[in-house]
């Protein structure tokens, strides 16, 4: 704490292992999801006693979870320093903030995205509009194939989807430099920030994009909550993403006429204690980046630095030369088998790793392949505020160990998993 380091809730957990006793549990899987802030617990007990109907109650538990709900808007647009005008819609997580924008888009948008995005940026959308870009060998390449690709675009309204870290890589992407040449061909955009917001500010003004997406619970706040932040016309003009209460301003027996704002799309009870959490999550981020951004950057030299010690190792990469990326690495041994080695690190050395292609088959089939990697999967390693220094020792070790020396136990494949 006196680095300006958030402190995180079951950092210590200690769990059983195969081959017998307890050992502390190292979760080095941040990027998929991150343990949650001990802020954000202690916000979650102030706020359940006074759980209780947003919007719609008359009682006093009522109107302080209202006042909570719609503080957090506030707070949310003050994380990613939005512009007057743009509102926060609240969403369950960044997959269902990148389908709702894609059912806002004014009909006849042209769609421009790179296919090494994540599933949730790459998929919602759909139509003959929509055209996928390679993904780039650099940032220049990325900043001039999407120069191209929207200068070719039929006439009418444009959005390209930009990410702001990959989830593969840990690659930052240039997306000031996208947003800019997005600007002058006409185009709004979109950035998934999914795995860039729980690490480096986001400033959307400054950026100049034009949505946000994001999910709490890689933000250090539990699952259930995430946002889509940005400019408001479309999104008022278009269809209630869900039909229901508290979207509606009257319904009649035979018509209905729709709220404007965030909650057009927010029909249903809110996740008001998903949303206190969130809110909490990014107010205590942005009141310590620098402590946050030294702690991952540490962490990630002493990983990568430690992964070329490895034999065998061949860490991917999207772009061509080293780059600028948060606490994220994925990497293959040559001759191993990626899901054995994710298997053997839970089980004998407590370590929580993810393999497989990570919702972005695309791009991380593209990424093994230039790499040479003998394996059709990768196993992914993510750094955050849950992870010390001795974690990744231990890592590095058990790696070194289960490459050298092979698991101490026998493992076998059921349904596309290796278990003891
Ligand atoms: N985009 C990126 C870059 C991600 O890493 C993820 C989560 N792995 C998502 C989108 C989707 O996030 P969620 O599962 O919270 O909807």
């Amino acid at each position: 704490a006196d680095r300006g380091v958030p402190a995180v809730v079951g950092a210590a957990l200690r769990v059983p292992l195969v081959t017998g006793g307890h050992i502390g549990y190292a979760n080095l899987d941040h990027a998929a999801s991150a343990p949650c802030l001990a802020a954000v617990q202690a916000a979650v007990d102030e706020l359940l006693p006074w759980y209780a109907s947003v919007h719609r109650g008359a009682g006093f538990a009522s109107q302080v979870c209202t006042r909570v709900y719609e503080g957090a808007r506030e707070t949310l647009l003050d994380f990613v320093g939005a512009r007057r005008g743009d509102e926060v819609v609240f969403t369950r997580n960044t997959t269902d903030a990148l389908n709702l924008l894609a059912r806002a888009v004014p009909r006849g948008t042209s769609v421009v995205v790179f296919d090494s995005e994540h599933h949730a940026a790459l998929l919602p959308w759909a139509g003959p509009r929509v055209r996928r870009l390679s993904a780039p060998e650099s940032p220049a390449a990325a900043v001039a194939a999407l120069d191209e690709a929207l200068a070719d675009c039929p006439e009418g309204p444009r959005l390209a989807v930009l990410t702001g870290a990959s989830n593969v890589t840990g690659e930052l992407w240039p997306v000031a430099e996208l947003a800019r040449v997005a600007r002058r061909r006409g185009a709004r955009t979109v950035l998934d920030a999914a795995q860039l917001a729980p690490h480096r500010p986001v400033r959307i003004g400054e950026l100049d994009v034009d949505y946000v997406a994001l999910s709490g619970h890689k933000l250090y706040a539990p699952f259930g909550a995430g946002a889509l932040i940005g400019r408001a016309d479309w999104l008022n003009a278009a269809d209630p993403y869900l039909a229901g209460g508290g979207a509606t301003r009257v319904v009649r027996e035979q018509s209905v006429s729709w709220t404007t704002g965030p909650e057009r799309h927010e029909a249903g009870s809110p996740n008001t204690v998903g949303v206190h959490a969130l809110a909490r999550a990014c107010q205590t981020l942005a009141a310590n980046w620098d402590g946050v951004i030294a702690h991952e950057e540490a962490l990630l030299r002493r990983l990568r630095a430690g992964l070329r010690h490895v034999p065998g190792v061949r860490e991917l990469r999207l772009f061509d030369a080293d780059h600028d990326r948060v606490g994220v690495v994925s990497f293959t041994v040559d001759g191993q088998d990626p899901g054995l080695l994710a298997a053997a690190l839970s089980a004998e050395h407590g370590i929580g790793v993810r393999d497989g292609l990570f919702c972005a088959h695309l791009a991380t089939r593209r990424l093994l392949a230039r790499a040479g990697a003998d394996a059709e999967r990768a196993v992914r390693v993510s750094v955050g505020l849950g992870t010390t220094p001795e974690h990744v020792d231990r890592f590095l070790t058990a790696l070194r160990t289960l490459v050298t020396d092979g698991p101490v136990w026998r493992y076998e494949q059921r349904d596309g998993r290796w278990s003891p």
